[in-house]
């Protein structure tokens, strides 16, 4: 059975961008899928915006990725060769009670270190798009969007690139069941060192194997 310094569960967005950020460091890395290949889930199957991030709590590491994932989102898609746009957004509204949602809005985009929010008017609304309903708009310019099965697959195919991850292991699924799974841990979203300590213990959930491999990233999505 093969081993891994990095076993990546889940090849969707999340785990492919990892696979490709760690790419760049001499590990030996596994991606394993249940499905047959990546970005057979949720990651295929979104509206292919890339938010401006402010509609996240203040203060969370969610915002704080949203805004900084933005702002690189360029040079991303440049060394990827994915086609993607910086639209801008317009969010509408109609009546009072939206403007002040709407200035809430904007009020935690700055906190959030979102660039270029502003609330505009119905002229201005016209000038960049016409079509949208509403009194009045805020206007984000840093949204963007892009072909999510475009952009996981070429994550993908970087990180095989640059260190030639064998394959994704198809239709394996991995279960909390140590008599059977090569790999028996889960925690959702997040790296952890199947080998000892508290953490270990809280994340295996009692299970004790950990088949050779020395860290395990769970990327398996809602599952
Ligand atoms: C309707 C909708 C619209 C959205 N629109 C946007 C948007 O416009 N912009 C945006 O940024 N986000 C959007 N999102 C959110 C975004 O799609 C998700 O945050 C993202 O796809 C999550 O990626 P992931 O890699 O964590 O999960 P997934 O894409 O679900 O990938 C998880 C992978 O793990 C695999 N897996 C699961 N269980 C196991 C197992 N036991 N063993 C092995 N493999 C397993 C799955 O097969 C899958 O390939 C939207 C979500 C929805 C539902």
């Amino acid at each position: 059975m093969q081993t891994y310094d990095v076993l990546i569960i889940g090849g969707g967005v999340v785990g492919s961008a990892v696979a490709r950020e760690l790419s760049r460091y001499r590990l030996k890395i596994g991606v394993l899928d249940k499905e047959s290949d990546v970005c057979c889930a949720t990651s295929g199957r979104n509206t292919g915006m890339l938010h401006a991030g402010f509609l996240y709590v203040p203060g969370t590491l969610k915002a704080a990725c949203a805004v900084e994932g933005n702002a690189e989102f360029d040079r991303v898609a440049k060394e990827l060769d994915v086609p993607f746009k910086r639209t801008g957004k317009l969010i509408v509204g109609f009546t009072e009670e939206h403007r002040q949602r709407l200035l809430n809005m904007i009020e935690r985009g700055k906190t959030n270190g979102v660039p270029g929010m502003e609330l505009i008017d119905r002229k201005r609304m016209d000038e960049i798009d016409p079509s949208a309903g509403g009194n009045f708009a805020i206007y984000c310019p840093s949204s963007g969007i892009l072909d999510p099965f475009i952009y996981t697959i070429a994550l993908a195919e970087n990180a095989v690139k640059n260190v030639g991850i064998p394959s994704v292991y198809r239709g394996h699924r991995p279960r909390p069941n140590p008599g059977r799974a090569p790999c028996t841990a889960y925690l959702q979203g997040r790296f952890f060192r199947p080998l000892g300590g508290q953490q270990r213990r809280a994340a295996l959930r009692g299970n004790q194997r950990h088949a050779g491999h020395s860290w395990i990233c769970d990327s398996a999505g809602q599952g």
